[in-house]
């Protein structure tokens, strides 16, 4: 065996792909019984309900580099692109609007209107400079003065106390910190703001795209590549230890660096295994599937073209409820992540019902089962939704983490997003993927460029291993993309 990877999700596969088509003989080793990770799609309420039961929206996967070579469409993906990207409703029936089109979101968002503009207008843009810059390996960015000032720019002021300068109105203001909440910190931190600048940007160019069917068609179409690459992928196979690739080239772990801490044991230097031991895990997800007889009766009409929707309140609350998280509190009225499949794709339920996705943000290895204020949290803004429920499906953080060891006490980012932990991902190494053991590198989401349906971690590390163990050069993208002659 040339290459062994540990782990079948998105960056582990993706690493796999690469190293296939670049010749290599390649075998994947899954704990789980089902491949996937953080993209798969189950039955988890009642037979005919295909809930995902981690990532559910695409906006990183339509605007990474490795999926446009990839190319999901041509394996099957149909990638669905909901008009409204994500919603943000706020008591009272009003509601900040993040429409795929950004005229049509200025033109929504009344005085602040062109604020939003002024916020997103050149990064949308640009979009594609910006998506090179977040999704570098964060120590050899893109050299574009022009992207890097811009973005740089409005990360210093959404992450200042100057952030509420820029808005007039509520909406405008909820909406933006909705998206910042996705690091799970306090939303006026320096990776928020960088996540909300990101994601909103991807908003009003692919959009945040729902995968017909589910997000498991996404590793579905990558295993299918790699299969027809000549890989192999083993399920229901947890690797215990490095010792068991004895001949094994190369080894890409697909994990978290707690993993890699049990995997590598005594053959890690003390040094590194201390800063591997040193890495934080941050706020958790406790994810709530809904069976539904219908579609959820928002207060606000709009709400029902969006994707996602993002519930909490207002700026302040979003603050309130993250800081408790991240200082090891419950909040009563949590924030909680809603998608809604059914909007784009009819196949996700049986006629005339739907599957709703949401989960609450909790703190770091919670076990508590939230589901009750998560159903608060939408019959506030979406009064009768209990009515619909035919059944639920919880799994607490706790769960979560044992579901999936990449997610350590339920930390869906592996590995807390704070300001250091975003640019020196996963411990301070030149190299992030390498690790000091020959031939055993990590391009898991624990490494840059973070969390997130890309595959680019996956990319930057079998990039890494190509050209240092294998003397092979050739362009990982177009070798992703399939269209490479295989190296002699
Ligand atoms: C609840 C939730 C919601 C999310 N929502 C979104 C979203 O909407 N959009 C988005 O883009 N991202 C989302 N994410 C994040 C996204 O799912 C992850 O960032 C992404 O899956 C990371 O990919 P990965 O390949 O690094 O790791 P993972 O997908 O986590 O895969 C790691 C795999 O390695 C396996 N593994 C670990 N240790 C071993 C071992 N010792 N032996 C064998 N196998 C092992 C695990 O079983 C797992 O299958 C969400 C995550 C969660 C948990």
């Amino acid at each position: 065996m040339d290459v062994a990877v540990v782990g079948s999700g998105p960056n582990g596969l993706a690493a796999a792909v690469i190293c296939a088509r670049a010749g290599l003989n390649v075998q994947v080793f899954e704990a789980a019984d089902t491949l996937g990770g953080g993209c798969r799609t189950a039955e988890t309420t009642l037979p005919g309900f295909r809930h995902d039961e981690c990532a559910g929206a695409h906006p990183m996967a339509v605007a990474s580099p490795f999926f446009r070579a990839f190319d999901l469409a041509a394996h099957g993906v149909e990638l669905l692109t909901p008009e409204i990207s994500y919603a943000h409703p706020l008591d009272g029936g009003a509601a900040g609007l993040a429409w795929r089109d950004l005229d049509r979101t200025v033109a929504g968002l009344g005085r602040d209107g062109a604020s939003w503009r002024g916020l997103f207008g050149p990064l949308v843009r640009d979009w594609l400079e910006l998506v090179a810059l977040a999704m570098s390996d964060t120590r050899h960015p893109p050299l574009d003065a022009i992207t890097g000032v811009r973005f740089g720019r409005r990360l210093l002021e959404q992450a200042s106390p100057l952030w509420n300068l820029r808005f007039r109105e509520e909406a405008a203001a909820a909406l933006f910190t909705g998206v910042a909440a996705h690091a799970i910190v306090p939303p006026r931190a320096f990776s928020a703001a960088g996540v909300a600048l990101l994601l909103g940007t991807l908003a009003h160019v692919g959009g945040w795209a729902i995968p017909r069917g589910g997000s498991r068609t996404i590793v579905d179409a990558l295993a299918s590549g790699l299969e027809r690459s000549g890989g192999r992928i083993v399920t229901g196979h947890r690797i215990d230890s490095l010792d068991e690739f004895q001949s094994a080239r190369t080894i890409l772990l697909d994990t978290a660096p707690a993993e890699l801490l049990r995997l590598g044991g005594d053959r890690l230097p003390a040094r590194y295994a201390a800063q591997l031991s040193r890495v934080r895990y941050g706020g958790a997800a406790c994810k709530v599937d809904f069976a539904l007889s219908g579609p959820v009766p928002w207060r606000t009409p709009d709400c029902a073209l969006a994707g996602t929707l993002h519930l909490v309140g207002t700026r302040a609350e979003a603050l309130a409820v993250e800081r408790d998280v991240a200082a090891g509190r419950h909040a009563d009225r949590p924030y909680v992540l809603v998608i809604q499949p059914g909007v784009v794709d009819d196949s996700r339920a049986p006629q005339g019902n739907h599957t709703l996705y949401a989960y609450a943000h909790v703190p770091n290895g919670s076990s508590r089962d939230v589901s009750a204020e998560v159903i608060a949290q939408i019959e506030r803004f979406a009064p009768g939704f209990r009515d619909l429920i035919l059944a639920q499906h919880v799994r607490t953080a706790a769960q979560m983490s044992a579901y999936n060891a990449n997610y350590v006490g339920g930390d869906i980012s592996a590995g807390a997003m704070t300001l250091r932990q975003t640019l020196l991902r996963p411990t301070p190494r030149w190299n992030p993927y390498s690790t000091p053991l020959p031939g055993v590198y990590l391009c898991s989401a624990s490494t840059p460029p973070g969390p997130g349906v890309h595959g680019m971690s996956g990319l930057h590390a079998a990039s890494h291993a190509l050209r240092t163990r294998f003397g092979i050069r050739t362009d990982p993208l177009t070798l992703a993309a399939g269209t490479a002659a295989i190296p002699g």
